[in-house]
């Protein structure tokens, strides 16, 4: 284990090298560097929480050395002060699915593959965003999927399986966040045998507010009660389908920001993981890049707003994406090992109040939503027993082929 990590780190330092030599500088802009790293970080009002989903540690390095730095000289995530790794295991499965892994991020409850919001017993159990409305906060969504996909839905809804999408749909409108952004609008109208004006009148009569294309998200205004962005029928795979996962990201914090109990807003970088099936590289580089300069938007408010947490880190990686023994012989040095989920850990990079907790070692994917609710006041938050699931299994093609840290 110890020299499999030696291993790593050396790996990542030749190819951050290398990385570094050939990327330009796209954006320079030293004063979100300088702010983010020398910022007094005071009790936390606001917590962005961003999931790259299947955005494992060896994605991030392909992102930087294939499409090049979004601040000076790094990915944007790579200048946040606090960073770790993060378990991806679920509760009965060495790996992990989206559901599994998006409940342990917003409940702190390992959960059954498949399971949204509930405990492997399928108790519903409470999640962080819920607990921030729950505390007078404003909160909010932004994915680049259907909103009532995985991810998002682990924050919105209870339902023993991820595939229950009316049952999903019905539950975020009865309990919508104050602005949820993202793809389905296919499954919101077609799937319930609605049309988009049956839609529209339906969410009016929940007081919220239907909006389907940029110009509408741009014209949002702050106060104006729940918004729920539907921008295209599925999700955002296609490639310069508007709004863009920076635009989406700016208009919530701007919609969010302000109130004065403060806010949670999770944003998720979906189709990383849809490219990895895929083994898509240069296509998941680039949403990995779109996922990074939504970071950098995000550290832009946070330089501003001390009493702000950002937490950037990833469900799980995909595609078992490694790089070649002597990278400096390829042109590009990485491949994909599989076109599924792999147990590794992900990356974790945090700024703000507390957030040294994660600096430097591996943490559970349920204290990362312990964490969250602490910042928020809230103790013994998430399942006192998560640490103990060791589930066994394959390991399948690992990247690295970690193994499970011990599970105390
Ligand atoms: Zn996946």
């Amino acid at each position: 284990m110890r020299l499999i990590t030696k291993r790593i780190t050396v790996m990542f330092f030749v190819i951050s090298m290398i990385a570094m030599s050939f990327s330009g500088y796209i954006k320079k802009d030293e004063s979100i560097i300088n702010k983010i790293t020398s910022t007094k970080y005071v009790e936390p009002k606001n917590v962005i929480l961003m999931i790259g989903d299947g955005m494992g540690k060896a994605e991030v390095e392909a992102c930087l050395y294939i499409e090049g730095a979004t601040l000076d000289g790094k990915l944007a995530m790579q200048y946040l002060p606090n960073q770790g790794e993060v378990t991806t295991y679920s509760a009965d499965s060495v790996i992990t699915d989206s559901a599994a892994a998006g409940t342990a991020l917003a409940t702190g409850y390992k959960t059954k593959n498949g399971t949204l919001g509930m405990s492997p017993n399928l108790e519903s159990i409470q999640n962080v965003l819920e607990l921030a409305s729950s505390l007078g906060k404003k909160t909010g969504i932004v994915t680049t999927k259907e909103i009532d996909d995985a991810t998002p839905a682990a924050f919105t809804a209870h339902v023993n399986s991820r595939g229950s999408k009316e049952e999903i749909d019905t539950q975020q409108i009865a309990n919508c966040p104050d602005v949820i952004f993202g793809g389905g609008l296919n499954n919101y109208t077609e799937a319930r045998n609605k049309t988009e004006e049956e839609l529209y009148n339906e969410l009016a009569t929940n007081n919220i507010s239907l909006i389907t294309t940029e110009e509408q998200m741009f014209k949002c205004k702050k106060g104006s009660g729940k918004i729920m962005g539907l921008f295209c029928k599925d999700n955002f795979f296609e490639p310069g389908l508007k709004p863009s996962l920076q635009n989406m990201t700016k208009t919530a914090i701007s919609l969010l920001s302000n109130e004065e109990k403060g806010f949670f807003l999770m944003v998720e970088g979906g189709c990383i993981d849809t490219n990895g099936h895929l083994n898509d590289l240069y296509a998941q580089a680039k949403n990995t890049k779109d996922f990074d300069e939504s970071v950098a938007i995000a550290m832009k408010y946070v330089s501003n707003h001390p009493d702000t947490i950002l937490i950037v880190t990833a469900d799980h990686e995909t595609g078992g994406l490694i790089m070649r023994e002597n990278p400096e012989d390829y042109s590009v040095p990485f491949y994909f090992t599989t076109n599924n989920h792999t147990e590794t850990n992900v990356g974790i990079f945090a700024v703000g109040y507390g957030t040294e907790i994660f600096n430097g070692v591996i943490v559970n994917n349920t204290d990362v939503a312990k964490f969250i609710a602490k910042s928020m006041g809230i103790e013994n938050f998430g399942d006192p027993k998560a640490d103990s699931y060791s589930p066994s299994g394959s390991f399948g093609e690992g990247i690295y082929g970690i193994n499970l840290p011990d599970a105390a």
